[in-house]
């Protein structure tokens, strides 16, 4: 079946006790045995839950997995992701990660005696075999990164990460199953903060990960119940309704961002567009190879930091927020906001960085406020 059909079906058979032709909300925290140990496949919900099977159901359908693990946060399954390995052991990421996963490995995991080596993208899509030893356990992927739009070839890095013994875990949380399936390139493990795109709307926290990997699956559903950062029934039904309409939402996030992608490369104010799409991005053919399309998600550099937090303030529409990927466009500092904790880091986002989230609303509406945002200026103004 395709994308859109699984994205509606799978896992989602009606009800067959009510006919309920949308996946009840199961809240119950546990379930009548019929006799000592006999029960109908669930027992207690932080082990199993009917809501939270069928989005896993559905959810791994969309990754082309054989298993899906949903959890409590993007952060609850990074975390638990990292329980599959032990202090002493390594891990290769690429540089520039999402600040909270960067806080967890640098402040919460590299105290305990995990190895952490920080390669930059380039690097990783050159040279990633020269990173890697016995002790390396993990290449820990992002692509498109956030906030810098890098692009990691996925293939070139899980081959050089398979001759090397390493599981190779990517983040897709920026393109969705929608644009790109990472095992299909060659990842063994698929990560999601469901945050964004997959809920869509800004409504919940969670997180989900794929595998077809059978020793990967069985261990990691033991650590979901183990570890316990499950996610409750409403939150994962709230992402099972916003992934029926993922690739609707997510085409449409694409055209828009093309749209303003293109007017930000010409406006004269703009030092320098981070998009993919954009011929001239450095990472523009190997995303071509492994994504559908260029994604929602654009950053953009400006005169200067006082510059950036003049203009976040100044729309209307965009609204200065963190996180991304629902229906309503944001604007955020990662300098100054969703990526703090990576300030003292050697790959610090620049403080006059400005991301952008591009949101459903009309493109007209979106360009008109960005151009009256850019009109002005700080050194005009003296504000
Ligand atoms: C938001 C995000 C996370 C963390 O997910 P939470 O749901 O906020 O815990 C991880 N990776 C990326 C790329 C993200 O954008």
């Amino acid at each position: 079946m395709e994308f859109e059909t699984l994205a509606i079906h799978a896992g989602q058979e009606p009800d067959p006790t009510t006919g309920a032709l949308t996946v009840p909300i199961h809240q119950t925290s546990t379930y009548l045995q019929s006799a000592v140990g006999e029960n109908k496949g669930y027992d207690y919900s932080r082990a199993a839950n009917p809501t939270r099977s069928a989005l896993e159901t559905c959810l791994a359908s969309l990754e082309g997995a054989e298993h899906g693990v949903a959890f409590a946060s993007g952060l609850g399954a990074s975390t638990t992701l990292m329980h599959l390995i032990n202090p002493g052991d390594r891990v290769v990421a690429v540089n520039d990660v999402y600040g909270g996963v960067y806080r967890m490995f640098a402040q919460v995991y590299e105290p305990k005696g995990y190895l952490f080596e920080w390669v930059s993208h380039e690097e990783i899509n050159e040279n990633l075999a020269a990173h890697l030893d016995e002790r390396t356990r993990i290449v820990w992927l992002e692509t498109p990164t956030n906030p810098l739009m890098n692009v990691v070839d996925i293939r070139a890095a899980a081959d050089a990460a398979h001759e090397a013994g390493a599981m190779v875990v990517v983040d897709n949380t920026f393109a969705s199953p929608y644009l790109q399936q990472p095992l299909s390139l060659g990842a063994d493990v698929v990560l999601h903060s469901t945050t964004k795109y997959l809920g869509g709307h800004s409504d919940l926290i969670g997180g989900f990960v794929a595998t077809s990997d059978p020793t990967v699956a069985e261990r990691l559903y033991f650590l979901q119940k183990s570890l316990g950062a499950v996610p409750g029934p409403l939150d994962c039904w709230l992402v099972l309704r916003g992934a029926k309409t993922l690739a609707v939402r997510m085409r449409q996030h694409c055209d828009n961002a093309m749209a303003i992608a293109g007017f930000l490369d010409r406006h004269p104010r703009v030092e320098k567009v981070l998009y993919p799409g954009l011929p001239h991005h450095p990472g523009h053919a190997i995303a071509s190879r492994q994504m559908r399309d260029f994604g929602g998600m654009i950053s953009f550099l400006v005169e200067s930091e006082d510059e950036a937090v003049a203009l976040v303030e100044r729309t209307k529409i965009w609204k200065l927020a963190e996180s991304l990927g629902g229906v309503e466009s944001l604007i955020e500092i990662p300098a100054l906001m969703t990526h703090m904790s990576t300030a003292e880091s050697p790959f610090a986002a620049p403080p006059n960085l400005i991301r952008l989230s591009v949101g459903l609303e009309a493109p007209k509406d979106l360009l008109d406020d960005l151009e009256v945002a850019l009109a002005v200026s700080v050194a005009t103004t003296g504000a």
